[in-house]
């Protein structure tokens, strides 16, 4: 039985990047890196659909937080941060750490951040000076509506910070028409490559900002990351394997085109979701608001999280995930972002139904009824 891979990060990596990462090590500070991360930050500016810079860091996306919190603000700084779920709760979290003077917007897990929501926030907490949003929400499967948020937050001057770990690279996101001044993402999401690349994204407010920032900083210095990526380097040993890997997975999403990449993943949320709601089981978006990389919903009554994921992975090779938190035992969630297509999405929800209906009928105490269909294969 061949494993279907569907965590909502990290995810599959095609065979371009395997092969990219089984390259030999180059020197860092010659010709041939200084042309290939200029290509790799040139494409990856492509893919932000902005002309301002991008910056890479050895790591994962978690350091996006901090990055933003010690380039962007000062201690003190009132920052306002929409929480919906379990990653805005830690935005929030390592901003309190850093004394920055955080303002909240409590939403329920499980539902979007309403743009009049974050207007009527900002005109309670008009000195904040920056917003920081989660473009998608991946511990609720919620997608927050990115542009206008970020529009209500231009409108009132404070910096727009976003979270777009498991967005960018399969989410419509455009850096600049959309007024965002900093954005990261993780390598292991929608990127195709493995956990270790951390992505920025900055425009010229973000710069202005990071001139008056007071915060001590090394490693996750913008200024100094800035200043060797213009020369196609960076200022420690890069992690050059992660940056072949970036590269080659770059240039899929360039052959395939960017919209293109969008619009599989809207085709495959709304496969995922048809697939889900067809048999009889609840999805925790609302409608309008469901993410196109992860779909997260309920297991049928009586049966739990835990027995739903154990029988996907033994008796049809496919590797899901719990909810995070407080809904770690109530949520199953589908990661369906990066190297993925229709065949291993069908697979994955035949596995889904049939499952449910096994679990179901022995919790009714029926005999079970149904073999699992082993002759189901995957063939992306
Ligand atoms: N933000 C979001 C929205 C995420 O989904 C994740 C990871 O799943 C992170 C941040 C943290 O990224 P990492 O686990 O790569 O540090």
């Amino acid at each position: 039985m061949s494993m279907n891979f569907r965590l909502p990060g990290p995810t599959p990596l095609p065979p371009q990047v395997l092969t990219a990462l089984g390259r030999e090590m180059i020197p860092h500070r010659g010709p041939a890196f200084r042309a290939l991360y200029s290509e790799t930050l040139d494409l990856a500016r492509k893919m932000h659909r902005t002309d301002g810079d991008v910056l890479t860091w050895a790591a994962t996306g978690s350091a996006g937080w901090e990055v933003a919190v010690v380039n962007l603000l000062s201690p003190g700084d009132p920052v306002l941060i929409a929480v919906n779920g379990n990653f805005g709760e830690r935005f929030a979290g390592v901003a309190g750490r850093f004394g920055i003077d955080v303002r909240r917007i409590d939403i329920p897990w499980g539902q979007a951040v309403q743009p009049g929501q974050l207007r009527l926030a900002l005109e309670e907490h008009p000195e904040v000076r920056a917003v920081f949003l989660v473009h998608n929400e991946t511990s609720t499967g919620v997608t927050n509506p990115l542009r206008e948020l970020a529009e209500v937050v231009r409108d009132h001057g404070a910096l727009v910070v976003v979270d777009a770990v498991s967005a960018a690279g399969a989410l419509p996101l455009e850096v600049d028409a959309w007024g965002i001044d900093f954005v990261f993402s993780g390598s292991q999401k929608a990127w195709m490559c493995p956990p270790g690349l951390l992505i920025v994204a900055a425009g010229p407010r973000a710069w202005a900002a990071q001139q008056r920032s007071t915060y001590q900083r090394f490693f996750w210095d913008m200024g100094e990351a800035k200043k060797w990526a213009d020369q196609g380097m960076t200022p420690t040993t890069p992690p050059l394997s992660m940056i072949y890997a970036f590269r080659a997975a770059l240039g899929m999403v360039a052959d395939e085109g960017l919209e293109q990449v969008w619009e599989r993943h809207r085709r495959l949320g709304v496969m995922t979701r048809a697939g889900i709601a067809a048999a009889g089981l609840r999805l925790f978006a609302p409608l309008g608001f469901e993410s196109d990389t992860v779909t997260a919903f309920l297991p049928p009554p009586d049966v739990t999280a835990k027995q739903l994921l154990e029988m996907l992975r033994r008796d049809y090779g496919v590797e899901a995930q719990g909810g995070q938190a407080h809904l770690a035992d109530l949520l199953i969630r589908v990661g369906h972002m990066g190297w993925v297509h229709e065949p291993e999405m069908r697979q994955a929800i035949d596995a889904i139904a049939d499952a449910c209906i096994r679990l179901s009928s022995a919790a009714a105490g029926e005999p079970e009824k149904l073999e699992p269909l082993q002759s189901r294969t995957v063939t992306a």
